[in-house]
């Protein structure tokens, strides 16, 4: 059987586990704040937070809060094959060629290439109506053209 406790051991209990938890808490939390490339593999990227585009603070990616890149697999968004972003291309993209922080690889290079094709011809094929467009504004009278 219990022994039965007074209201005020059951408080100095209360308060001394409330204690030992902020304390463990503060450990925790240390250990998180604590430079990640420390727990990073031997040879690990490491994120450069400054060299990252402007983001959204309330919704941070999972390779800032880890400190580091990791290879991520992926399947190509066209054909379907198996890939690998590998960590040192997620830091160019991130960090020299400034991508966007919530962007990730959706295709294979084979298939990027062929995208990004894809999308020079259709700026070749709309170019010339876009220069038309333009110059018909040019030259259209000051009126018509304020009304836009
Ligand atoms: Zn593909």
């Amino acid at each position: 059987m219990k022994a039965f406790k007074s209201g005020k051991q059951r408080r100095v209990e209360l308060l001394a586990a409330r204690e030992r938890r902020r304390q463990r808490r503060s450990r925790q939390a240390k250990a998180d704040a604590s430079p990640a490339v420390k727990r990073c593999p031997a040879a690990c990227v490491p994120v450069d937070p400054a060299r990252l585009q402007p983001y959204n603070s309330y919704d941070v990616p999972d390779f800032v809060w880890r400190g580091y890149y990791v290879d991520l697999a992926f399947r190509c968004r066209d054909c379907g094959a198996e890939g690998v972003w590998t960590a040192e291309r997620q830091r160019w993209w991130y960090e020299l060629a400034g991508g966007d922080v919530y962007t990730t690889a959706c295709r294979c290079a084979p298939c990027r290439a062929k995208a990004r094709q894809r999308k020079t011809e259709a700026r070749q094929r709309s170019l010339p109506g876009w220069l038309d467009k333009q110059a018909a504004r040019a030259g259209s009278s000051p009126a018509m053209s304020t009304r836009c």
